[in-house]
């Protein structure tokens, strides 16, 4: 990562004359940014105290209040209104079937790629379905009742969240050796001994294990 340094004077024309326009992801300046396009996180009616919100932390709520935010507004091209309207459909869709930070990312790939210039409004999107969707499918709304043959995905759980030491305040994606994983803010112990999804810490005072293991040493 480089710091960002303010070109001296106007003597600095060395990228080709590019101009450095902003993602509209983080304020992160590129040079590869040639049509900024509107994100939903930007776009949200700040009621709550989430004021510092990131795109990779929307819920699907957020989500689709910003995007209905950026469709009534006057800033984009009339033209592609009825597309970013057929997208947000599809994510809908998409959302049924796969993890909502797939949908998420998948989204956000396909805004960096219009602010590349890779892609436009209305173009066809298969290729980062397929990189970012497809390998996330939803896990199955049926909680884990004795069966032990649903083994379809795996579930990851995040190492900080166990130490209070994580900085999302959900699942998210991370890097578990080297490779990108979708980590859940779940219960490591109650994970592992019993293969339930637990919502607390582990070694809190709700987790069952969190006493058994205080009492016998292991
Ligand atoms: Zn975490
Ligand atoms: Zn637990």
């Amino acid at each position: 990562m480089t710091m960002l340094r303010r070109p001296r004077a106007s003597a600095s024309a060395s990228n080709g004359g590019g101009k450095s326009l902003k993602s509209g992801k983080e304020s992160k300046i590129t040079t590869t940014v040639l049509y900024p396009q509107l994100w939903p996180h930007s776009f949200l009616s700040l009621t709550n105290a989430r004021r510092d919100i990131k795109y990779d932390e929307l819920t699907l709520e957020e989500f689709v209040a910003g995007y209905g935010q950026i469709l009534q507004s006057p800033d984009i091209v009339e033209i592609e209104r009825p597309a970013r309207l057929k997208h947000l459909v599809s994510l809908m869709y998409f959302a049924q079937q796969y993890e909502w930070q797939a949908v998420l990312s998948f989204h956000g790939a396909v805004l960096l790629e219009i602010e590349r210039g890779l892609l436009k409004w209305g173009d066809s999107l298969f290729h980062l379905e397929s990189r970012t969707l497809y390998g996330h499918p939803k896990a199955p709304p049926s909680s884990t009742s004795g069966g032990s043959s649903t083994s379809s995905t795996t579930v990851l759980y995040c190492r900080d969240f166990q130490r209070q030491q994580c900085s999302f305040n959900q699942a998210h994606y991370g890097y578990l050796r080297g490779e990108r994983k979708w980590l859940r803010h779940i219960c490591s112990d109650c994970w592992v001994q019993s293969r339930k999804q637990e919502q607390h810490r582990a070694g809190s005072s709700e987790c069952t294990f969190a006493t058994a293991r205080s009492e016998t040493k292991n």
